[in-house]
């Protein structure tokens, strides 16, 4: 027995088992009923959506001897007949005969009376795919069609079709199949073969078709002879859709800024053998997933997702602002439409990641709202986490590393208590609480802790130390000798002179430094040496040095202060 595909093989013989097109359905059956068809019909509409079906349906009701409820009875004799084979129904495919010659000889043939039924009907296929000459050969014959003939033209665009064709036919348009007439549709013919399945995969192929019944079925005629059990992996390696978990592990790390994640899972994925148009898609189509549990309360019965997948979508779409995911679909949507125009889409997925996962990097208006969006996340977490604080003395168990850096006069120089409340709130996870009993780690990504010795108190007040530069920074100690000497020397040039040093340690050594040449020949006088080293030998620092430096202590500020504010980017001085 030859191999008989599904959708050849459940095709509907009655008005009855055509799935969805009610409207179209109801016209056709009251036209038999009450004896009253047209000569011509147009019937128009996407593919796969039963047009060529109910035609043929529409070709035996019309010869029947005596129809079931429009539909041809298939007991009688002409319905045998016709079952067999007759000249009665031609069907004619306009795509392989556009010419002229089929459309002649369709003008002639169509003179001579039905053999069996009371009608002649030609069904002609994809009719805008006629030549003009052929349209015209047709257009003869529907101006003057002989009483037994009826035609029925099938077409998928319909703006092809000459007006004067068009003016002649009775148009019914064919709509899209829901997805859950297609599921009930697939349903109903599994359960007919006998073939196990999940209802996720039913799902799963229902939406791969589209609107499509014959897609759909073609679809799933794969998928039946993939595995024993129809399940929804065997779906998605049919469809070759990458793993849904892997594709929600890149979105979910995109859309929380986690780049280096992002992109290697898309490597991985890659490296697979997925293309990256797939790849492109099943982002887009997860992207949308997401929206939906976003946004929709039925999200759940609309996704028709297996439980732990619409979990993990769930999850991401909480954990991301519609205006991030939406941000993201944008620049998905727009580089795959531009795909096909660029010589590395590889490249393109990357950059696409990039953006989606980098908002900082881009000034529009989209991109700073998503910021926007984040911060005021982050502030509210922080706010909570305020709150909900526990006392002080608990807060300082949490920050182990703080409270081991702060020296003895630890007292004097702690933070106020909520700050580092804030600080861990603001840097971490929202997860742990500072209540928790493990010490919450510092997140790499933080901020340093801020050097604990940070002097609040005025330098006069701290007693000198014999251990030259001690626990004081080069800044610390410069602006303490600067006060010193003020007091000792009483030499207006000298301060002036000092005034633009900069001053670092090398070891116990601090180390002044001066771009100018005379600054520093001045400095290196007998005299002013000595006063200098009056004032620093208070402060416990009994060596030092002034150089000359290349750059001047302003561009060396300048430097300072951009790799302060752009401590992420490689600052070079040229
Ligand atoms: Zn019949």
């Amino acid at each position: 027995m030859p191999h008989l595909s599904l959708y050849r093989k459940f095709r509907p013989d009655t008005f009855d088992k055509i799935v969805r097109q009610e409207h179209v359905v109801r016209i056709l059956r009251n036209q038999i009923g009450q004896n009253a068809v047209g000569h011509a019909y147009l019937f128009t509409g996407p593919r796969g959506t039963g047009k060529t079906s109910v035609a043929r349906i529409f070709a035996r009701a019309v010869n029947c001897e005596h129809p079931v409820n429009g539909s041809p009875c298939g007991t009688c004799a002409t319905c045998r007949a016709l079952a067999e084979g007759s000249l009665d129904i031609t069907e004619i495919d306009a795509a392989s005969n556009n010419g002229v010659g089929e459309m002649r000889d369709l003008r002639e043939k169509v003179q001579y009376p039905p053999v069996t039924g009371r009608y002649k009907v030609y069904i002609v296929d994809e009719v805008h795919m006629l030549t003009d000459s052929a349209f015209n050969a047709l257009l003869k014959t529907l101006e003057e069609p002989p009483a037994h003939a009826i035609f029925i033209l099938a077409t998928t665009e319909p703006q092809k079709i000459p007006a004067t064709i068009l003016s002649r036919c009775m148009r019914l348009d064919f709509k899209l199949i829901p997805e859950e007439d297609l599921e009930r549709h697939l349903t109903a013919i599994l359960d007919e073969i006998g073939k196990p399945y999940e209802k996720e995969a039913v799902a799963a192929i229902a939406r791969a078709g589209a609107g499509s019944d014959r897609d759909m079925l073609s679809v799933a005629e794969a998928c039946i002879v993939y595995s024993d059990k129809l399940t929804y992996d065997a779906v998605c390696s049919v469809l070759g859709a990458a793993d849904f978990r892997e594709t929600a592990k890149l979105v979910s790390a995109m859309l929380s800024s986690e780049m280096g994640t992002a992109i290697s899972v898309a490597e991985g994925v890659l490296a697979e053998g997925k293309s990256v148009g797939v790849l492109f898609k099943d982002i887009l189509t997860l992207l949308s997933r997401i929206t939906v549990a976003k946004t929709c309360r039925n999200a759940e019965a609309l996704l028709s997702l297996p439980k732990e997948l619409f979990a993990l979508v769930k999850e991401i779409s909480d954990g991301a602002s519609e205006r991030a995911i939406l941000r993201a679909t944008e620049i998905f949507a727009r580089t795959e439409s531009e795909l096909r125009f660029v010589s590395s889409p590889r490249i393109s997925l990357e950059t696409a990641i990039l953006r989606v996962a980098c908002p900082e990097s881009e000034q529009d208006v989209d991109a700073l709202l998503v910021r926007v969006d984040r911060l005021e996340k982050q502030l509210k977490e922080a706010a909570e986490a305020a709150k909900n604080a526990p006392p002080a003395p608990k807060i300082r168990e949490t920050a182990p590393k703080r409270e081991k850096e702060v020296p003895p006069q630890a007292e004097d120089y702690s933070f106020p208590d909520e700050e580092p409340v804030f600080e861990e709130a603001y840097f971490s996870d929202p997860a742990p609480s500072p209540r928790t009993a493990e010490p919450a780690a510092p997140k790499p990504t933080a901020e340093p802790v801020r050097p604990a010795a940070e002097p609040v108190k005025p330098a006069a007040e701290v007693p000198p130390k014999p251990a030259g530069g001690g626990t004081m920074t080069a800044e610390e100690a410069f602006g303490k000798f600067m006060r010193t000497l003020r007091k000792t020397s009483r030499n207006g040039v000298l301060f002036t002179m000092c005034m633009d040093l900069v001053s670092s340690f090398e070891g116990e050594k601090l180390v002044f430094e001066t771009p100018s040449e005379t600054v520093f020949r001045a400095l290196n006088r007998p005299e002013h040496i000595k006063s200098m080293e009056e004032a620093l030998s208070l402060l416990g620092i009994s060596e030092f040095e002034v150089r000359k430096s290349a750059a001047s202590p302003k561009e060396q500020d300048a430097v300072e202060a951009l790799k302060k504010n752009f401590g992420d980017y490689p600052v070079e001085i040229k």
